[in-house]
């Protein structure tokens, strides 16, 4: 233990050392560079984080996150209301939406099949999944989860169950680097991977 200490300041490292990516030596530096910001500029950074926590949800629809009831593409008429897009968390609606190629909705299931971590398919937002192909109006379910072990297992689950219900299941083609993840693919690659989808 060190002789020097400051508690509520060691307090504050600890918070920062619990972000994703952030080590300790980091989460020293963030600490110190907030101990240097004014009293507005702490005020204001502290309400953001409280601000995006309490407003930000899930769509009702596709369980993307959102400030209003339904995002703004569930909102948005000029979608193609037919396709849905599944994807393991919004990060990788941020990604498909980059490439511009993609004008269908999509469906965030909020991570991935994985025994090995305790994640089993009642985790994920597929049931919600399923309650939005039964009124017919959805003609195709892209699957774009990640090409990790996770992500094809997910895929194969999910399309065993949509496949009764007579909705067109397709899976993204690789191009995708297997074993990479979706939102850090180029837009080019995804692109490509979009339009070489074959059917599950
Ligand atoms: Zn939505």
């Amino acid at each position: 233990m060190a002789y020097y200490h400051i508690a509520s300041l060691s307090k504050l490292v600890e918070q920062f050392e619990r972000l994703p990516g952030i080590g300790y030596k980091s989460a020293q530096r963030l600490a110190y560079y907030i101990l240097g910001l004014s009293d507005e500029e702490v005020k204001q950074f502290a309400d953001s984080i409280l601000e995006a926590h309490e407003k930000i949800h899930m769509c009702k629809i596709c369980c993307n996150l959102t400030d209003e009831e339904l995002c703004s593409i569930c909102r948005n008429p000029d979608r193609d209301h037919a396709t849905i897009c599944v994807v393991e968390n919004p990060r990788d609606v941020v990604a498909m939406e980059r490439t511009r190629d993609y004008n269908g909705t999509y469906h965030v299931l909020h991570g991935a099949i994985s025994p090995l971590n305790g994640v089993g398919p009642d985790q994920l937002r597929i049931k919600e999944l399923l309650n939005r192909i039964k009124d017919n109006t959805v003609k195709e379910v892209i699957m774009a989860t990640n090409p990790t072990a996770e992500g094809e297992a997910t895929a194969m689950y999910v399309s065993r169950l949509l496949k009764p219900l007579g909705v067109k299941v397709t899976r993204l083609a690789y191009g995708i680097p297997v074993g990479g993840d979706l939102e850090y693919a180029d837009e080019v690659t995804l692109a490509r991977a979009l339009e070489g989808r074959s059917e599950l």
